[in-house]
């Protein structure tokens, strides 16, 4: 019987195991499969998750194939007993499992050179779905598997990220691209800087209404806005769709947009000193490292970034960033003096030709009617001179540290570009929409 070849238009995933059910274990599967779906040019309609119960599987099985074209499963496919996915494919489909002696005696090798006898259990792993395609597993044991029902097609892969990432890109990617509808869709991400939601929104809401049929999505963490849109058809025409789309943001938006698909605020800064030749220092109080933790995240940063002083204590900030005493007594540690101070210190201690400050009052406690929980100030110093930014955002101590730690990324992204930072300073305006 000759394969298939309708397009594969509807699209779910079931990602099965109990602990996604409890409150430790997130389903990152589906997420890391959807981008690929949608590199490739598939459009996710549905997900589920279940537990190991291979009723309940079987259950969402059917029901997911009922109403879709491909369904994608990840978990559940182990040598324990509680592994039971490709036991409820069979069953639904009816299908047998057939022991695979080849499969045996390369599992029982692999344990042998390892030094270990294989478990009994392990030989479970030996069952292949009857009738179905084996996909193969290069970062561990469990085979996957392809089964095509009529026109549908299900796919078993195993729960553990690695080995589920490695089987999608060598094994499922090209035995679906023939079945990857040709009038696809392609996705473009712009990232947008120090804006709240609804000013961008504002300035955004003309580009939706130019572009009827692509879809707009926008997603806003605290000072960093992700502009998503999709546009149907061929890869070669959408891209040119894409980039007028891309182009009318910018118009729209100006120099807030930072960055366009991976970029993150770090890696474009980042990538700004070291196509310069310039280096970074930093002194965080309130943020504790993690405008540190944010810049050395990007690989290479070891090139740009000099080093970071913790400055926790008002002790610290004399001590190690050179804060004068009086400075700290006189204005307080959330100030602009004691900032500029910070930023100024790390720079002539480390000999950077930028250096970033954070100091502020992350709360929940330590507010006062002055200076309220959320008050921040962020310093760069430069060989050009000083900027200083003062915000207050009414937010909790999580929030208000990661949204510290971007906007002073944005301040020097913008120094870096010689922007006009009078412009578009985030100020006590900026809390709005956060
Ligand atoms: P293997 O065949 O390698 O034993 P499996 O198919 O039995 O894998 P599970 O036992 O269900 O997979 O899961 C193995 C690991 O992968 C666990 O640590 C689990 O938390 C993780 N995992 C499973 N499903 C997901 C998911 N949807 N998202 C993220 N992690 C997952
Ligand atoms: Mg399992």
């Amino acid at each position: 019987m000759p394969s298939p070849t309708s397009p594969l238009r509807r699209v779910a995933i079931l990602a099965v195991g109990q602990e996604l059910l409890g409150t430790d274990r997130l389903d990152t599967n589906s997420l890391w499969i959807t981008e690929r779906l949608e590199e490739w040019g598939l459009l996710l309609h549905e997900k589920q998750v279940c537990g190991d119960d291979q009723a309940d599987i079987e259950d969402r099985l059917a029901d997911l194939l009922a109403r879709h074209d491909l369904v994608l499963v990840t978990g559940g496919l182990g040598p324990t007993a509680d592994d039971r996915t490709k036991e409820s494919a069979a069953a639904l489909l009816g299908r047998g499992l057939i022991r695979d002696e080849a499969i045996v005696a390369s599992l029982k090798e692999r344990f042998r050179r390892r030094g270990y006898e294989m478990p009994e259990i392990n030989l479970k792993q030996a069952d292949l779905v009857e009738g179905a395609v084996v996909l193969r597993n290069s970062r561990g044991t469990a085979p996957g598997f392809l089964i095509e029902a009529g026109e549908k097609v299900l796919i078993l892969m195993p729960g553990v990220p690695v080995e589920m990432q490695s089987m999608m890109v060598e094994e499922v990617r090209p035995r679906l691209a023939p079945r990857v509808p040709s009038d696809g869709i392609v996705r473009r991400t712009v990232r947008v800087a120090s804006l709240p939601e609804s000013a961008v929104e504002a300035k955004v809401k003309p580009v939706y209404q130019k572009w009827p049929g692509v879809t707009f999505t926008i997603l806003a963490a605290p000072g960093d806005i992700v502009l998503r849109f999709t546009a149907p058809g061929p890869a070669s025409s959408a891209m040119v769709l894409l980039d007028s789309i891309e182009r009318d943001f910018r118009e729209s938006i100006g120099d807030a947009v930072y960055g366009r698909d991976d970029d993150s605020l770090e890696s474009v800064v980042v990538g700004l000193l070291r196509s310069r030749g310039e280096s970074l220092a930093a002194a965080e109080s309130c943020s504790g490292g993690l405008l540190s933790k944010r810049i050395t995240d990007v690989p290479g940063a070891s090139r740009v970034f000099l080093g970071s002083l913790i400055t926790y204590s008002n002790e610290s900030k004399v001590r190690d960033a050179t804060v004068p005493a009086e400075e700290l007594e006189a204005h307080g540690a959330v100030s602009r003096e004691v900032a500029l101070s910070l930023a100024r210190g790390a720079r002539a201690r480390f000999g950077s030709t930028y250096a970033l400050s954070v100091t502020g009052i992350a709360g929940p406690d330590g507010g006062s009617d002055q200076k309220p929980v959320g008050t921040v100030h962020i310093a760069l110093a430069s060989p050009r001179g000083e900027r200083h930014i003062e915000f207050s955002l009414p937010s909790d101590r999580a929030m208000i540290r990661s949204y510290s730690a971007t906007i002073a990324l944005d301040l020097l992204r913008k120094e870096l570009l010689r922007l006009d930072l009078s412009r578009e300073r985030p100020d006590r305006s900026g809390q709005e929409g956060m």
